[in-house]
């Protein structure tokens, strides 16, 4: 048992030395006393390390068509519940072209894996967004080498592809037909690429324990991770899992603030998940360790029928009404909205 004395001793450590082990990484997570110290430690690392602006990166939903059967996922091939669409890429032009209206300067585009948009179809809508000045972050999924290569030579700038966990047994329990070595292959690849490479987890899957998500944190560090997204597991009920209990809001920030503490100068979102979980969600991310938001600018019907989990927020808002909430929200907390396009400074 780690007594009080040293939970303190353990906060300090993590933020000074930005190393913990993996059983010192446990005994925080589950430490409930010195929350409140633990999130602070993460909030003037987050100060420290990547100061009080916040990047805001446009988020274009463009196709929830996907191959894959990811048994959490509400995109998931054997969901016959959901509507499918996806965007022309003359359409996803245009809401980057939005995007950049509203001042974002990086767009994140992502999908279900969609197989109609071919390595020509992404290169040609890559060239045409960064024609317009803006970063292009893809979330695209698992892809070969030459694949990733070609997004690279067309000016792709970052990637975002999460282990979701780092139990191989349990990852490939829930993600039927794909492979866990496939998928720190793919990590590995966009790093040697150039790519700033994001990566994350889930929190809260069923199996899932404490010790799973200290190593999650410590594969994070392990490959250098430049940024990292930690959002809740919320059961969907067009899903395998509808049944399951899911994530909490405070162990899901409680490993983003983890994740803060450890790789000190990356870039973490505060997810919409989040949000989900907790109306106030994203600001108090923001106060645990994240330093990026992600607002949509997906339009319309679309929205909702991006269904990943439920009660997904915002569903029935504009991207222009998006846009001036948040910055309330951050200027609320005393933070700034960046005018640049936020890549990581390495610093640590
Ligand atoms: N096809 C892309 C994008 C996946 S969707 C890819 O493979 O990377 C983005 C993220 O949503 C996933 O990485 C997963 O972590 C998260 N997600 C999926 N189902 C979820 C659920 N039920 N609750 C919360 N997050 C979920």
């Amino acid at each position: 048992m780690t007594d009080n004395k040293d939970i303190k001793a353990l906060i300090q450590k993590a933020e000074s030395t930005h190393m913990l082990s993996k059983d010192e990484i446990v005994a925080l997570l589950a430490d409930t006393q010195y929350q409140d110290e633990f999130f602070a430690a993460a909030d003037r690392v987050r100060q420290k390390y990547v100061g009080d602006e916040v990047h805001l990166r446009g988020l274009i939903e463009f196709s929830n068509i996907c191959k894959q059967n990811c048994l959490y996922c509400g995109l998931r091939r054997d969901n016959k519940k959901v509507n499918r669409y996806r965007l022309e890429p003359g359409t996803v032009l245009d809401f980057a072209i939005k995007a950049k209206s509203y001042g974002y300067r990086t767009v994140v585009l992502q999908s279900g894996e969609d197989e109609w948009f071919s390595v020509d179809t992404m290169v040609d809508i890559i060239k045409r967004i960064k024609e317009l000045g803006l970063a292009i972050t893809l979330s695209v999924g698992e892809k070969t080498r030459e694949v990733y290569q070609a997004y690279r030579d067309a000016g792709a700038d970052r990637y975002l592809l999460r282990i979701e966990t780092t139990d191989k047994a349990l990852y490939e329990k829930l993600d039927p037909g794909m492979s866990w070595d496939n998928r720190v292959r793919c990590l590995k690849d966009l790093k040697e690429l150039g790519f700033e490479l994001g990566t994350g987890c889930l929190v809260g899957i069923p199996g899932q324990s404490l010790e799973s998500l200290a190593d999650d944190v410590l594969f994070f560090k392990s490959i250098d991770a430049d940024m990292i997204g930690v959002g809740p597991f919320i059961p969907n009920p067009d899903t395998p899992l509808a049944e399951e209990v899911g994530g909490t809001f405070e162990l899901s920030t409680k490993v983003m603030a983890m994740t803060r503490l450890l790789l000190p100068d990356i870039n973490i979102p505060a997810t919409t998940a989040m949000e989900t979980l907790n109306p106030q969600g994203r600001v108090l991310a923001l106060q645990r360790g994240a330093n990026v938001v992600m607002p949509n600018v997906t339009e319309g019907d679309y929205r909702q029928m991006y269904m990943i989990y439920p009660g997904k927020i915002c569903i029935n808002d504009t991207p222009a009404h998006c846009r001036s909430c948040i910055t309330g929200k951050i200027r609320g907390i005393g933070r700034k909205v960046s005018e640049s396009h936020g890549f990581r400074v390495k610093r640590a």
